[in-house]
């Protein structure tokens, strides 16, 4: 894509979260961008890594293999954001740094007896149906805390917190209200896992009320990189 656009909707991506942080007294510091490239060529991720993005999130397995070997001369950090077939999780342990996706035991069990021994430990977070809806991927609000008990025991993951995908809607009063719910619950949840800080939440068109509630990493493609063709 045109470098120039790519850097403009970059700083304005900066202002946005640089704003919603300072609405809400956070520190903008405490935020992440991650630069969610699916369907972009590498050149894109390399052109975005020149702007100062170095965390990228991918959700097609086959696609993202194909461009982290092409651009391992950046040293990018990868996260994983997308569905997981448990057929899947060994090159997703081989490749990643973090893996947003988790919503089941079988499917975290197997990425901590992947993950090879020379790599640093997985970090993960663990996807929540937040909404409800039976067609949703994500673990329910009952499930948690089992599940996670049951993470932490694994020695090659580190449970960061928690991923949601609450149902598009441009009422911001229902964005906080999802977004509100993963907090609390992660909250309730640091007394089981302390090293549960993180809150994945928010995409290019919710990220002030992401961050007013406590995202600790935005997911945003569209606002990076313009819209998508599939
Ligand atoms: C595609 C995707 C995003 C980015 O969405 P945009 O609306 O383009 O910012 C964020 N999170 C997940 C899990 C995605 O699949």
């Amino acid at each position: 894509m045109d470098k120039q656009l790519l850097s403009d909707n970059i700083s304005k991506l900066r202002q946005r979260v640089r704003l919603s942080a300072e609405k809400s007294q956070r520190s903008e510091c405490d935020i992440l961008a991650l630069a969610v490239s699916k369907t972009r060529p590498a050149a894109d991720i390399r052109a975005a890594h020149d702007c100062g993005l170095l965390e990228f999130g991918e959700s097609y397995l086959q696609e993202a293999l194909q461009k982290i070997p092409e651009l391992e001369d950046l040293d990018l950090t990868w996260h994983f954001i997308g569905p997981i077939q448990s057929n899947k999780t060994r090159t997703i342990a081989e490749h990643f740094d973090w893996v947003h996706s988790v919503d089941r035991y079988k499917i975290a069990r197997r990425l901590s007896e992947q993950r090879p021994p020379n790599m640093a430990p997985l970090q993960v977070c663990i996807q929540v149906n937040i909404s409800g809806e039976t067609s949703k991927s994500g673990a329910t609000l009952e499930e948690l805390p089992r599940l996670v008990r049951d993470i932490i025991a694994l020695p090659r993951l580190c449970v960061r917190g928690l991923m949601a995908i609450p149902a598009a809607t441009s009422d911001t009063r229902l964005q906080r209200q999802s977004f509100a719910r993963l907090r609390t619950t992660l909250a309730q949840l640091q007394t089981i896992a302390p090293t549960m800080d993180t809150l994945s939440m928010g995409m290019s068109g919710d990220i002030e009320a992401a961050i007013a509630e406590g995202a600790t990493i935005v997911r945003v493609g569209t606002a990076i990189f313009g819209a998508r063709n599939r």
